[in-house]
Protein backbone atom coordinates (compact mmCIF):
# COMPACT_ATOMS: atom_id res chain seq x y z
CA UNK A 1 0.00 0.00 0.00
CA UNK A 2 2.63 2.66 1.09
CA UNK A 3 4.67 1.86 -2.52
CA UNK A 4 1.40 1.93 -4.09
CA UNK A 5 0.78 6.02 -2.54
CA UNK A 6 4.61 6.68 -3.38
CA UNK A 7 4.19 5.37 -7.18
CA UNK A 8 1.45 8.39 -7.39
CA UNK A 9 3.25 10.80 -5.56
CA UNK A 10 3.79 14.44 -7.06
CA UNK A 11 7.33 14.53 -7.63
CA UNK A 12 7.26 10.44 -8.87
CA UNK A 13 4.72 12.21 -11.80
CA UNK A 14 6.72 14.71 -12.49
CA UNK A 15 10.07 12.73 -12.63
CA UNK A 16 8.37 10.27 -14.61
CA UNK A 17 7.17 13.08 -17.10
CA UNK A 18 10.06 14.58 -17.47
CA UNK A 19 12.14 11.40 -18.53
CA UNK A 20 8.88 10.81 -21.12
CA UNK A 21 9.66 14.33 -22.37
CA UNK A 22 13.48 13.73 -21.89
CA UNK A 23 13.04 10.35 -24.34
CA UNK A 24 10.87 12.29 -26.85
CA UNK A 25 13.63 15.29 -27.37
CA UNK A 26 16.94 12.87 -27.69
CA UNK A 27 15.41 9.57 -29.23
CA UNK A 28 12.62 10.40 -31.80
CA UNK A 29 13.60 12.55 -35.04
CA UNK A 30 12.16 16.07 -34.30
CA UNK A 31 12.49 19.71 -34.80
CA UNK A 32 12.90 20.46 -30.91
CA UNK A 33 16.53 19.01 -31.03
CA UNK A 34 17.71 20.98 -33.69
CA UNK A 35 15.83 24.17 -31.82
CA UNK A 36 17.86 23.65 -28.78
CA UNK A 37 20.95 22.90 -30.60
CA UNK A 38 20.69 25.95 -32.75
CA UNK A 39 20.38 28.11 -29.69
CA UNK A 40 23.26 26.85 -28.65
CA UNK A 41 23.16 23.92 -25.97
CA UNK A 42 25.17 20.67 -25.71
CA UNK A 43 23.58 17.35 -24.98
CA UNK A 44 25.11 17.28 -22.18
CA UNK A 45 23.57 20.99 -21.13
CA UNK A 46 20.31 18.88 -22.34
CA UNK A 47 21.22 16.44 -20.01
CA UNK A 48 22.12 18.19 -16.50
CA UNK A 49 19.37 20.52 -17.02
CA UNK A 50 16.41 17.49 -18.07
CA UNK A 51 15.45 19.30 -21.21
CA UNK A 52 12.54 17.68 -22.89
CA UNK A 53 9.78 17.93 -25.53
CA UNK A 54 6.07 17.79 -25.67
CA UNK A 55 5.50 16.26 -28.77
CA UNK A 56 1.95 17.87 -30.60
CA UNK A 57 -0.55 15.31 -29.92
CA UNK A 58 -3.70 15.51 -27.48
CA UNK A 59 -2.57 12.39 -24.89
CA UNK A 60 0.47 11.66 -25.50
CA UNK A 61 1.86 12.25 -22.01
CA UNK A 62 -1.37 10.98 -20.32
CA UNK A 63 -1.33 7.48 -22.53
CA UNK A 64 2.23 7.03 -21.26
CA UNK A 65 1.63 7.69 -17.23
CA UNK A 66 -0.98 5.64 -17.45
CA UNK A 67 0.98 2.58 -18.71
CA UNK A 68 3.73 3.45 -16.33
CA UNK A 69 0.74 2.84 -13.73
CA UNK A 70 0.38 6.44 -12.27
CA UNK A 71 -4.01 7.46 -11.85
CA UNK A 72 -5.87 9.40 -13.52
CA UNK A 73 -7.18 11.46 -10.83
CA UNK A 74 -3.04 12.25 -9.10
CA UNK A 75 -1.79 13.02 -12.86
CA UNK A 76 -4.65 15.96 -12.98
CA UNK A 77 -3.20 17.08 -9.84
CA UNK A 78 0.02 17.23 -10.84
CA UNK A 79 -1.52 19.73 -13.96
CA UNK A 80 0.09 18.07 -16.48
CA UNK A 81 -3.37 16.81 -17.81
CA UNK A 82 -6.43 19.01 -17.65
CA UNK A 83 -9.94 17.76 -17.58
CA UNK A 84 -11.91 19.45 -21.27
CA UNK A 85 -14.89 21.61 -20.50
CA UNK A 86 -17.46 18.59 -21.63
CA UNK A 87 -15.97 16.75 -19.09
CA UNK A 88 -15.98 13.71 -20.70
CA UNK A 89 -11.84 13.14 -21.07
CA UNK A 90 -8.30 14.91 -20.43
CA UNK A 91 -5.68 16.41 -22.71
CA UNK A 92 -2.52 17.03 -22.08
CA UNK A 93 -1.40 20.43 -21.08
CA UNK A 94 1.72 20.54 -22.83
CA UNK A 95 1.95 19.91 -26.68
CA UNK A 96 4.30 20.61 -28.95
CA UNK A 97 6.88 22.96 -26.62
CA UNK A 98 10.30 22.20 -25.07
CA UNK A 99 10.06 21.35 -21.84
CA UNK A 100 12.05 22.27 -18.85
CA UNK A 101 11.85 21.09 -15.07
CA UNK A 102 11.69 23.23 -12.49
CA UNK A 103 13.61 21.22 -9.26
CA UNK A 104 13.34 22.09 -5.56
CA UNK A 105 16.50 22.35 -3.87
CA UNK A 106 16.42 18.58 -3.38
CA UNK A 107 16.17 17.97 -7.18
CA UNK A 108 12.89 16.76 -6.92
CA UNK A 109 11.07 17.74 -10.20
CA UNK A 110 8.16 19.91 -8.99
CA UNK A 111 6.65 21.45 -12.32
CA UNK A 112 7.59 22.43 -15.91
CA UNK A 113 7.98 25.27 -17.86
CA UNK A 114 7.16 24.77 -21.52
CA UNK A 115 8.54 26.98 -24.49
CA UNK A 116 7.37 27.11 -28.29
CA UNK A 117 9.60 26.62 -30.84
CA UNK A 118 8.30 29.45 -32.68
CA UNK A 119 6.81 33.05 -32.30
CA UNK A 120 3.18 31.39 -31.49
CA UNK A 121 2.08 32.91 -27.73
CA UNK A 122 2.06 32.65 -25.09
CA UNK A 123 5.85 32.03 -25.41
CA UNK A 124 5.88 30.23 -22.20
CA UNK A 125 3.48 28.19 -20.41
CA UNK A 126 4.12 26.79 -16.31
CA UNK A 127 2.46 24.04 -14.52
CA UNK A 128 -0.20 25.65 -12.35
CA UNK A 129 0.99 26.40 -8.54
CA UNK A 130 0.54 23.54 -5.96
CA UNK A 131 1.03 22.93 -2.70
CA UNK A 132 4.46 21.22 -3.68
CA UNK A 133 4.89 23.81 -6.53
CA UNK A 134 4.98 27.72 -5.39
CA UNK A 135 6.47 30.26 -8.13
CA UNK A 136 6.85 32.73 -5.04
CA UNK A 137 9.85 30.76 -3.30
CA UNK A 138 11.49 28.78 -6.34
CA UNK A 139 14.74 29.84 -8.10
CA UNK A 140 15.74 27.88 -11.00
CA UNK A 141 18.64 26.66 -11.17
CA UNK A 142 19.31 27.00 -6.83
CA UNK A 143 19.99 23.09 -7.11
CA UNK A 144 22.77 23.33 -9.13
CA UNK A 145 23.93 26.99 -8.32
CA UNK A 146 23.85 25.93 -4.42
CA UNK A 147 26.55 23.76 -5.01
CA UNK A 148 28.61 26.50 -6.65
CA UNK A 149 28.65 29.41 -4.64
CA UNK A 150 32.22 28.63 -3.53
CA UNK A 151 32.84 32.92 -3.42
CA UNK A 152 29.69 33.37 -2.07
CA UNK A 153 28.54 34.99 -5.29
CA UNK A 154 25.28 34.25 -7.83
CA UNK A 155 23.83 35.59 -10.46
CA UNK A 156 20.41 36.51 -10.99
CA UNK A 157 18.56 36.35 -14.29
CA UNK A 158 14.99 36.53 -15.91
CA UNK A 159 14.89 33.37 -17.91
CA UNK A 160 15.53 29.77 -18.25
CA UNK A 161 17.30 29.77 -21.25
CA UNK A 162 19.66 32.68 -19.25
CA UNK A 163 20.62 29.92 -16.50
CA UNK A 164 21.05 27.07 -18.82
CA UNK A 165 23.57 29.13 -21.10
CA UNK A 166 25.16 30.65 -18.41
CA UNK A 167 25.93 27.20 -16.76
CA UNK A 168 27.27 26.07 -19.72
CA UNK A 169 29.67 28.62 -19.92
CA UNK A 170 30.35 28.00 -16.48
CA UNK A 171 28.81 30.03 -14.56
CA UNK A 172 27.36 27.56 -12.26
CA UNK A 173 26.29 30.28 -9.85
CA UNK A 174 23.38 31.72 -11.98
CA UNK A 175 19.56 31.36 -11.16
CA UNK A 176 15.92 32.89 -11.98
CA UNK A 177 12.99 33.42 -11.06
CA UNK A 178 10.29 31.73 -13.15
CA UNK A 179 9.37 34.92 -15.06
CA UNK A 180 7.55 36.66 -11.49
CA UNK A 181 9.20 39.31 -9.89
CA UNK A 182 11.56 38.40 -6.95
CA UNK A 183 10.00 37.94 -3.68
CA UNK A 184 10.69 38.53 0.03
CA UNK A 185 10.78 34.51 -0.03
CA UNK A 186 13.24 34.50 -3.14
CA UNK A 187 15.16 37.06 -1.63
CA UNK A 188 15.65 35.07 1.91
CA UNK A 189 16.73 31.59 -0.40
CA UNK A 190 19.22 33.91 -1.60
CA UNK A 191 20.52 34.97 1.65
CA UNK A 192 20.64 31.78 2.69
CA UNK A 193 23.35 30.65 0.16
CA UNK A 194 24.92 33.78 -1.34
CA UNK A 195 26.60 36.78 0.42
CA UNK A 196 26.30 38.87 -2.85
CA UNK A 197 23.77 38.85 -6.01
CA UNK A 198 24.52 40.07 -9.35
CA UNK A 199 21.82 41.41 -11.41
CA UNK A 200 21.58 40.98 -15.05
CA UNK A 201 18.26 41.21 -16.32
CA UNK A 202 17.02 42.06 -19.98
CA UNK A 203 18.29 44.83 -21.72
CA UNK A 204 15.44 46.17 -21.86
CA UNK A 205 12.62 48.72 -19.99
CA UNK A 206 10.92 45.70 -18.25
CA UNK A 207 14.51 44.65 -16.75
CA UNK A 208 15.69 47.87 -15.70
CA UNK A 209 11.55 48.02 -14.28
CA UNK A 210 12.81 44.70 -12.56
CA UNK A 211 16.08 45.52 -11.42
CA UNK A 212 14.89 48.37 -9.49
CA UNK A 213 12.66 46.37 -7.77
CA UNK A 214 14.80 43.36 -7.31
CA UNK A 215 17.14 46.14 -5.49
CA UNK A 216 14.39 47.35 -2.71
CA UNK A 217 13.39 43.63 -2.08
CA UNK A 218 17.23 42.54 -1.41
CA UNK A 219 17.88 45.40 0.69
CA UNK A 220 15.56 44.21 2.80
CA UNK A 221 17.47 40.80 3.47
CA UNK A 222 20.75 42.58 3.90
CA UNK A 223 22.51 41.08 0.63
CA UNK A 224 25.65 43.10 -1.45
CA UNK A 225 24.10 43.83 -4.25
CA UNK A 226 25.86 44.39 -7.57
CA UNK A 227 24.32 45.22 -11.44
CA UNK A 228 25.22 44.28 -14.75
CA UNK A 229 23.84 46.54 -17.78
CA UNK A 230 23.60 44.70 -20.66
CA UNK A 231 23.24 46.40 -24.13
CA UNK A 232 19.74 47.51 -25.50
CA UNK A 233 17.49 44.84 -25.98
CA UNK A 234 19.88 42.26 -25.68
CA UNK A 235 19.82 39.32 -22.75
CA UNK A 236 22.28 37.22 -20.87
CA UNK A 237 21.71 34.50 -23.33
CA UNK A 238 21.92 36.54 -26.44
CA UNK A 239 25.28 38.58 -24.52
CA UNK A 240 27.17 35.37 -23.90
CA UNK A 241 26.25 33.42 -27.33
CA UNK A 242 27.18 37.05 -28.94
CA UNK A 243 30.34 38.06 -27.09
CA UNK A 244 32.08 35.22 -25.06
CA UNK A 245 32.78 34.15 -21.92
CA UNK A 246 35.61 36.61 -21.12
CA UNK A 247 33.07 39.43 -22.25
CA UNK A 248 30.37 38.21 -19.38
CA UNK A 249 33.33 37.79 -16.62
CA UNK A 250 34.24 41.09 -17.48
CA UNK A 251 30.71 42.24 -16.95
CA UNK A 252 30.75 40.34 -13.69
CA UNK A 253 34.09 42.57 -13.20
CA UNK A 254 32.54 45.87 -13.28
CA UNK A 255 29.31 45.53 -12.27
CA UNK A 256 27.83 48.52 -10.52
CA UNK A 257 26.77 48.83 -7.18
CA UNK A 258 23.30 49.69 -6.91
CA UNK A 259 24.15 53.30 -6.00
CA UNK A 260 26.11 53.81 -9.41
CA UNK A 261 23.09 51.63 -11.34
CA UNK A 262 20.60 54.65 -9.83
CA UNK A 263 23.13 57.10 -10.85
CA UNK A 264 23.60 55.90 -13.95
CA UNK A 265 19.79 55.63 -14.52
CA UNK A 266 19.62 58.93 -13.52
CA UNK A 267 22.23 60.57 -15.94
CA UNK A 268 20.40 58.10 -18.89
CA UNK A 269 17.38 59.92 -17.82
CA UNK A 270 18.56 63.53 -17.30
CA UNK A 271 21.58 63.27 -19.42
CA UNK A 272 20.22 66.24 -22.09
CA UNK A 273 22.46 68.97 -20.91
CA UNK A 274 19.89 71.19 -20.87
CA UNK A 275 19.59 73.45 -17.52
CA UNK A 276 16.03 71.91 -16.69
CA UNK A 277 17.53 68.55 -16.28
CA UNK A 278 20.86 69.85 -14.94
CA UNK A 279 18.66 70.72 -11.80
CA UNK A 280 16.53 67.37 -12.13
CA UNK A 281 19.76 65.07 -12.00
CA UNK A 282 21.03 67.05 -8.97
CA UNK A 283 17.73 66.38 -7.26
CA UNK A 284 17.82 63.17 -8.13
CA UNK A 285 21.39 62.07 -7.55
CA UNK A 286 20.86 64.08 -3.70
CA UNK A 287 17.54 61.40 -3.38
CA UNK A 288 19.84 58.50 -4.23
CA UNK A 289 22.58 59.99 -1.77
CA UNK A 290 20.12 60.58 0.98
CA UNK A 291 18.82 56.58 1.00
CA UNK A 292 22.63 55.56 1.72
CA UNK A 293 22.76 54.73 5.07
CA UNK A 294 26.45 54.68 6.26
CA UNK A 295 27.82 58.25 6.47
CA UNK A 296 31.20 56.87 5.34
CA UNK A 297 29.45 55.40 2.09
CA UNK A 298 27.90 58.43 1.80
CA UNK A 299 30.71 60.84 1.99
CA UNK A 300 32.57 58.25 -0.31
CA UNK A 301 29.66 58.70 -2.95
CA UNK A 302 29.60 62.51 -2.61
CA UNK A 303 33.39 62.90 -3.48
CA UNK A 304 32.42 60.97 -6.58
CA UNK A 305 29.92 63.22 -7.90
CA UNK A 306 31.77 66.12 -7.14
CA UNK A 307 34.56 64.85 -9.32
CA UNK A 308 32.44 63.28 -11.75
CA UNK A 309 30.02 65.74 -12.25
CA UNK A 310 31.07 68.84 -10.59
CA UNK A 311 27.99 69.09 -8.00
CA UNK A 312 29.28 70.46 -4.84
CA UNK A 313 28.86 68.54 -2.16
CA UNK A 314 27.33 71.54 -0.29
CA UNK A 315 25.16 71.36 -2.68
CA UNK A 316 23.92 67.89 -2.12
CA UNK A 317 24.09 67.92 1.37
CA UNK A 318 21.54 71.36 1.53
CA UNK A 319 19.22 69.75 -1.09
CA UNK A 320 19.13 66.21 1.51
CA UNK A 321 19.21 68.00 4.90
CA UNK A 322 17.55 71.10 4.15
CA UNK A 323 19.25 74.77 4.34
CA UNK A 324 19.37 74.80 8.24
CA UNK A 325 20.95 71.46 9.35
CA UNK A 326 24.84 71.05 9.93
CA UNK A 327 25.62 67.96 9.13
CA UNK A 328 29.05 68.30 9.89
P1 LIG B 1 13.89 32.96 -24.99
O1 LIG B 1 15.33 33.32 -24.97
O2 LIG B 1 13.64 31.50 -25.09
O3 LIG B 1 13.09 33.74 -25.97
P2 LIG B 1 13.61 34.43 -22.53
O4 LIG B 1 13.90 33.76 -21.23
O5 LIG B 1 14.60 35.38 -23.06
O6 LIG B 1 13.29 33.27 -23.57
P3 LIG B 1 11.73 36.47 -21.82
O7 LIG B 1 10.62 36.92 -22.68
O8 LIG B 1 12.88 37.39 -21.59
O9 LIG B 1 12.18 35.10 -22.43
O10 LIG B 1 11.10 36.03 -20.44
C1 LIG B 1 11.89 35.74 -19.29
C2 LIG B 1 11.25 34.64 -18.49
O11 LIG B 1 9.92 35.00 -18.13
C3 LIG B 1 11.09 33.31 -19.23
O12 LIG B 1 12.23 32.51 -19.18
C4 LIG B 1 9.93 32.70 -18.50
O13 LIG B 1 10.34 32.11 -17.27
C5 LIG B 1 9.07 33.89 -18.17
N1 LIG B 1 8.01 34.10 -19.16
C6 LIG B 1 8.10 34.77 -20.33
N2 LIG B 1 6.94 34.78 -20.99
C7 LIG B 1 6.07 34.12 -20.21
C8 LIG B 1 4.68 33.78 -20.31
N3 LIG B 1 3.98 34.11 -21.38
N4 LIG B 1 4.11 33.10 -19.29
C9 LIG B 1 4.83 32.75 -18.20
N5 LIG B 1 6.12 33.03 -18.04
C10 LIG B 1 6.74 33.70 -19.01
MN1 LIG C 1 12.51 39.93 -20.88
MN1 LIG D 1 15.00 37.35 -22.14
MN1 LIG E 1 16.33 35.09 -24.34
Amino acid sequence: KENRKKQNSYYDINRRAGRCFYDNLVQRKNEALDYLIKRGLTIKTIRSFGLGYALNGWNHLMNYLIKEGFKKEDIEKSGLIVENKQKDGHYDRFRNRIMFPIFDIRGNVIGFGGRVLDDSLPKYLNSPETSYFNKREVLYGLHIARKHAENKQGILVEGYMDVIILHQYGFKNTIATLGTSLTKDHAMLLKRYFNEVVICFDGDKAGTKATLRSIEILQNVDIDIKVIILPENIDPDDFINKNGKTAFEEKIQHALSFIDYKIYLSEQKYGSGSLEDQVKFGKAIAAIIKEIKSPIEQEAYIKKIEEKFHISKDAILREIYGRKTNVN
